[in-house]
């Protein structure tokens, strides 16, 4: 039952060095990843007959490294003709095309792809019959029955990849869920039969400049259940409008499913794009013969990511902080084994520590006692290097918040939000990343108020790591989405404080759900009620993401505390707050407050439930984002 973590990406369309340069990146951060899936034009735009200018080459030959095992289809373009036939001659179990049409097992997957686009043609009444050639720019209809015979044949289809976006996918869904820059809702009517047909769990497409993480849709019931199909389009890698062209999966193989029909409809889950447009004109003879096949499908549960086992102390050893280190961003699949053969190189390991938190999941960090403190020391020059992929962060056990550094990513006794910590409330958990985990606020002002924590004890979004930093966009821009389907916009806050006491702040996200109305009115709220506070805010750079979104924070507030404010729409506004400077600890609730319609909400008190009550609205809150959660 193991997930195979996927990376999916959109058209390379000849950036093959920024291609696999971000992939990469992505792997080192989140992976390792087991497969990278290329929709869409693999090649750059030209002549087939011309050379082509990739680097293919230098990853064929192995000059240059293949970050994670690669299969694409879209082999047009300029340089085609050489490139594919080098990649023939060269037999490369790295990169490798999958094939015009058809279905592969892939890194245990169920894949189905069709290379190539429809061919315009002027009659517009069906596809022109192309002689086989060398080329895969235009499929015909061997090869569109090939793929459909193929995937009746596989049974549950795990992913499929096709350049063209089907026609009809932005319908039966809210318009607020579409993305803004896509202006262009065409699509092709022999895609959209495919995949009406062919029911993957995941349909990639890469013919248009915009990024599109479709709500999942029903599938028809064919008798034995329904089960839902997700649709990702993606932009093409470099593209000059930053849309995202690479997407991340984590997916248990059908085939590895034990039998449940899905037979309950998940939150959020629209009706088939495809039935009224495509179904309902003719019937599918082929498809009544798959109401034989039974359905494996998905547990409701979460999937349980391969992880390690823990590590809970060996017997006999007396716990003696000067020879123990602690050890932070642990890759989640070592082995009590893997730690102690990696540190035996500082000296002898007598003891691993590395517990689970609440919710049963291996924590990310841990302690190693060596037999002599001296290990210690040589054990922290190895901070920094890698293990299996992930950059340790090593200190001594011993270090303190009384150090010049601030303490960072250590558990802090007594904080709410270290999960690792007994008197964490995880009852109020409602997902959990590999670095982030969100909660329903304990007080919330609306029923979707939740908040964002890094798992580890970072005092603001400013130290944690870039990993866990976009991880939390990631979890952003999901409730964002959820939001959008209830009809909703998003707010948020961060309020960083330097406490003196012990470990300092953990830092949280407040996120909100408001209605439209009131968000268009966020902003002047803000700003007003700062001006009656005697402050006033500073709007950051508007479109930054990621890293560049951090460093404009940090532009403004260095490493003093600060007010942040998403607005509806990702705007932010800065106040940094200076030494003695009093700013009510209640102003973004006050303020929220406020445009949610419920002032009287505003005081933390008046919004305590019952444990009992807590434990309703965070299931109920559970259901709702389950659909757009980032970890399913
Ligand atoms: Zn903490």
């Amino acid at each position: 039952m193991a997930a195979r973590k996927v990376l999916l990406s959109g058209p390379c369309h000849g950036k093959l060095s920024a291609l696999f340069k971000r992939v990469a990146a992505v792997n080192k951060s989140n992976g390792p990843f087991d497969v990278l899936l290329c929709s869409g034009q693999f090649f750059a735009a030209g002549d087939e007959a011309d050379q082509e200018d990739t680097e293919l080459q230098a990853y064929l030959d192995g000059s240059k490294p293949v970050p994670v095992p690669t299969y694409f289809i879209g082999a047009h373009g300029k340089g085609a003709r050489k490139a594919m036939q080098a990649l023939a001659a060269a037999n490369s179990d790295r990169i490798n095309y999958l094939g015009r049409a058809g279905v592969q097992t892939v890194a245990g997957l169920t894949v189905a792809y069709l290379d190539g686009s429809q061919l315009a043609v002027s009659d517009g009444q069906k596809l022109l019959s192309l002689q086989y050639n060398d080329s895969c720019l235009y499929y015909n209809e061997d090869d569109v029955r090939r793929v459909k015979a193929a995937a009746d044949a596989a049974g549950d289809v795990d992913v499929f990849l096709t350049c063209e976006w089907p026609e009809g996918i932005t319908s039966a869904v809210p318009s607020n869920t579409l993305p803004e820059a896509l202006t262009d809702h065409s699509g092709s009517k022999t895609v959209s039969e495919l995949a009406l047909s062919v029911r993957p769990r995941y349909h990639v497409a890469g013919s248009k400049p915009v990024f599109f993480a479709r709500l999942p849709y029903m599938n028809r019931d064919l008798g034995v259940g329904a089960h839902a199909s997700r649709f990702v389009g993606l932009a093409a890698v470099g593209n000059a409008d930053k849309q995202k062209s690479l997407h991340a999966l984590a997916l248990v193989p059908a085939a590895d499913m034990v039998l449940a029909a899905l037979t309950q409809k998940p939150e959020g889950c629209t009706a088939s794009p495809y039935e009224n447009a495509v179904g309902g004109k003719r019937q599918h003879a082929e498809d009544e013969n798959l109401g034989e096949q039974s359905w494996r499908w998905q547990d409701n549960k979460r999937q349980k990511p391969n992880h390690a086992a823990p590590s809970l102390g060996r017997p006999g050893v007396v716990k003696d902080d000067k020879c123990t280190i602690y050890v932070k961003n642990l890759p989640f699949r070592a082995e009590e084994g893997d730690l102690e053969a990696f540190f035996a190189q500082c000296g002898k390991v007598v003891d691993v520590r590395r517990g689970l938190n609440a919710e049963g999941k291996l924590n990310g960090f841990g302690f190693i006692q060596f037999a002599t403190a001296s290990a210690v020391e040589r054990a922290c020059q190895l901070s920094g290097q890698e293990l299996m992929g992930r950059e340790l962060y090593i200190d001594t056990a011993t270090a303190t918040a009384s150090d010049r550094q601030p303490v960072i990513g250590k558990p802090v006794e007594g904080c709410w939000f270290c999960l690792s910590n007994p008197n964490a409330d995880t009852s109020l958990v409602a997902s959990i990343g590999e670095e982030c985990y969100m909660a329903v606020d304990k007080g919330a002002i609306t029923p979707m108020h939740v908040l964002l924590v890094p798992i580890e004890h970072y005092p603001n979004t400013l130290t944690l790591s870039a990993s866990c930093y976009a991880e939390m966009e990631r979890y952003l821009s999901a409730l964002q989405t959820c939001y959008a389907s209830q009809g909703m916009d998003l707010v948020a806050f961060e309020r960083y404080m330097k406490f003196l006491k012990t470990g300092g702040n953990h830092c949280h996200l407040n996120v909100m759900a408001i209605p439209t109305a009131a968000a268009a009115k966020a902003r002047q709220a803000f700003e007003s009620s700062a001006a009656a506070n005697s402050f006033s805010f500073t709007a950051l750079p508007a479109g930054t993401r990621g890293e560049a979104s951090r460093e404009a924070l940090r532009a403004e507030v260095g490493d003093g505390e600060y007010l942040l404010i998403v607005l509806p729409g990702g705007a932010r506004l800065v106040h940094p707050i200076s030494r003695g400077e009093r700013i009510a600890v209640s102003f973004g609730r006050q303020v929220i407050a406020e445009l949610a319609g419920v002032p009287d909400r505003a005081d933390w008190k008046t919004c305590a439930l019952s444990p009992e009550e807590e434990q309703k609205q965070t299931e109920a809150f559970k259901a709702l984002f389950k659909p757009y959660d980032i970890m399913q």
